[in-house]
């Protein structure tokens, strides 16, 4: 196909990414009905705030995330199915502004944060995050109102064939404002001018880098994935979530090791079910419920308990502590 034709924009190497991108997210929730009705409906969307021990959760009813909390990502599913981020196959009314390195810039139509991106390579290429975590730094360093998020090929991507980050308005996901408040608590360590942070009491377990230093950054997120690589020998890449968002002083990432997709509560059967399947944004502290059933019983236990599932175990956690 004509790319040309899904262009928001014709990109200038001396353009405001961050300028047009808001340009485009005004026109496509005026002109494009999906993202129209998902983004008005987004403000009567029910939340309630769960505090656990200090640790503050906020639970949203959302039914149109049920096409990816409950999408198919197994290799069966997805070689049968058109893939939905390849430019061939956008709706009609979807625009993009080209960015960086053969990426495109996309509204979110189902979005969970006020302004929801989607980042995507232009062509079709795994969900892999080692050779692309400089473009994600590069992302959050333009998009500074953004926060950046990747979810690994088995840890919440819908499309874990297509290459893909989204990005959400910042000041929304609890952790943004709790790693500052709590840093303190936590062990630290530092490589080059990159400051490693350890969160072992934050009910997930959680690696926060913190620089100005692209080169440093990157070198460092490298060390940290090769040793959760060397944990998941069997995997194509270590299970993990990142939240990455940057400043004027400096960029923040966080990781989340994971060792399982989904929690047992997804595959129970009638009253146990519990339809969540946690991505970047239930690991930032927003839980996303697709079924009203599930906003409402969903409590403090729950989320101990799926979190102790998911996330990396106490041991491998100290593993990563000493060798970092
Ligand atoms: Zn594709």
């Amino acid at each position: 196909m004509n790319l040309d034709e899904k262009y928001f924009y014709i990109p200038d190497a001396t353009d405001n990414v961050a300028f047009i991108t808001e340009q485009l997210f005004r026109q496509q929730t005026k002109e494009w009905q999906t993202a129209a009705i998902n983004y008005e409906g987004l403000k009567n969307v029910r939340v309630r705030d769960l505090n656990i021990n200090g640790i503050r959760f906020c639970i949203q009813y959302n039914p149109e995330r049920i096409r990816s909390s409950a999408a198919k990502v197994d290799a069966k599913s997805i070689s049968e199915r058109k893939c939905f981020l390849c430019p061939a196959n956008l709706p009609p009314e979807q625009k993009a502004i080209p960015a960086f390195d053969d990426f495109l810039i996309l509204v979110n139509p189902f979005p969970i944060f006020s302004k929801h991106l989607t980042i995507s390579k232009t062509a079709h290429t795994d969900q892999r995050i080692a050779a692309n975590a400089g473009s994600m730094l590069d992302f959050a360093a333009t998009l500074t109102d953004y926060v950046i998020f990747y979810n690994g090929p088995k840890c919440g991507a819908s499309a874990p064939d297509h290459l893909h980050f989204q990005a959400g308005k910042k000041g929304f996901l609890p952790v943004e404002k709790e790693f500052v408040e709590m840093k303190n608590r936590w062990k630290t360590s530092k490589y080059k001018s990159v400051e490693i942070s350890f969160a072992d009491n934050y009910l997930r377990r959680m690696i926060t880098l913190q620089a100005n230093n692209r080169n440093d950054l990157l070198e460092t997120f490298a060390k940290i994935y090769d040793t959760l690589a060397q944990l998941q020998p069997n995997e194509t890449e270590p299970m993990l979530n990142i939240l990455c968002y940057a400043d004027e002083n400096a960029w923040t990432i966080h990781i989340f090791p994971r060792i399982k997709h989904r929690p047992s509560q997804f595959f129970a059967e009638n009253d146990a079910q519990l339809l969540i399947s946690p991505a970047s944004v239930d690991f930032g502290g927003v839980f996303i419920t697709p079924r009203l059933e599930d906003f409402e019983k969903l409590n403090a236990e729950d989320i101990i308990d799926i979190f102790n599932q998911i996330t990396i175990s106490e041991k491998e956690f100290f593993e990563l502590k000493i060798n970092n």
